[in-house]
């Protein structure tokens, strides 16, 4: 970048850039390799009188062709992504996915190999009392109710499936501890079944900020993204959005000087825009 260029900030209004505006709907001109921010051409004029973003006509935040791109530039973005959380079993996913809630992969991956050794099996686990696991699990945060969902579950699978974790969402949902994040992260990365999106802090914030949902709660977040994104899609998606938080859209200062979709995102909580930001469309 030459001396004495930086990036453009946003305005309070998030209307100062309107470059490039939309001609499919939602879909503003530039492609995932020419969007990058290149020093003066990414300064565009402000206009003399920007109209109010919900009324720019025609768009549509869930039109298929604007989230077909969102599907191609996150393919482009993460071609090959799949679960962070180690684990080399249906259980031992269940228990790192039940482990991860409030926590970092990174600290559940440390967490994991440590008890999956001490207790190599579900019967192992199903043997424990909840404050035999505590100290084990405690560094995740939140540990007594882990401790308690992860002993439940495995009474409950031995008593009840087997001591295996059953391939059926509404079986696993009757798991200690288990939500439908956790069946379908265990269904979709371990079963390859894709019976809903996961929904989790990410996938929350991210959709969000690309208006994808105006929804709050989690539920509801997937019911509105099982009806815009192709069911051969929700299993990805899930792991593209995931990556994509952790990487570039995190919470608090997104990278979006350094982000592909940045000129079909108009979140009001960017770092920086070439295309009007709505302010509703936070995280
Ligand atoms: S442009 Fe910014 S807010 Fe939008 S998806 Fe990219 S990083 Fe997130």
């Amino acid at each position: 970048m030459p001396r004495g260029v930086s990036p453009r900030q946003p305005a309070r209004t998030g209307r100062q850039d309107r470059a490039k505006q939309v001609r499919v709907p939602g879909v503003a001109a530039g492609t995932a390799k020419n969007s990058k921010p290149s020093g003066k051409a990414r300064v565009a004029k402000a206009p003399s009188a920007p109209p109010s973003t919900a009324k720019i006509k025609g768009y549509n935040p869930v039109a298929p062709e604007r989230v077909a791109e969102i599907l191609k530039r996150l393919n482009e973005l993460y071609p090959e992504v799949t679960c962070a959380l180690t684990h080399a079993s249906a259980w031992e996913l269940l228990v790192a996915t039940i482990l991860s809630a409030q926590s970092t992969d990174v600290n559940v991956n440390r967490v994991t190999p440590v008890i999956f050794r001490k207790y190599p099996t579900v019967e192992a686990f199903a043997a424990l009392t909840p404050e035999q696991l505590e100290p084990d699990v405690r560094s995740t945060g939140f540990f007594r109710n882990k401790s308690k969902s992860v002993v439940g579950a495995a009474k409950k699978l031995v008593a009840e499936f087997g001591g295996q974790v059953p391939d059926d969402i509404d079986k696993l949902l009757t798991l200690p501890g288990v939500a439908r994040k956790t069946a379908n992260v265990v269904l979709g990365t371990w079963f390859k079944k894709a019976v809903g999106v996961v929904v989790d802090t990410h996938v929350h914030r991210i959709s969000r900020r690309l208006e994808l949902t105006t929804q709050d709660d989690p539920q509801k977040i997937e019911q509105d993204l099982m009806k815009i994104i192709p069911r051969d899609r929700w299993i990805l998606f899930s792991h593209q959005i995931i990556w994509h938080g952790r990487k570039l859209c995190i919470a608090r200062k997104p990278k979006c000087a350094e982000c592909s979709l940045e000129n079909i995102c108009h979140a009001g909580d960017k770092t920086w825009s070439t295309v009007d930001m709505h302010k509703n469309a936070k995280a």
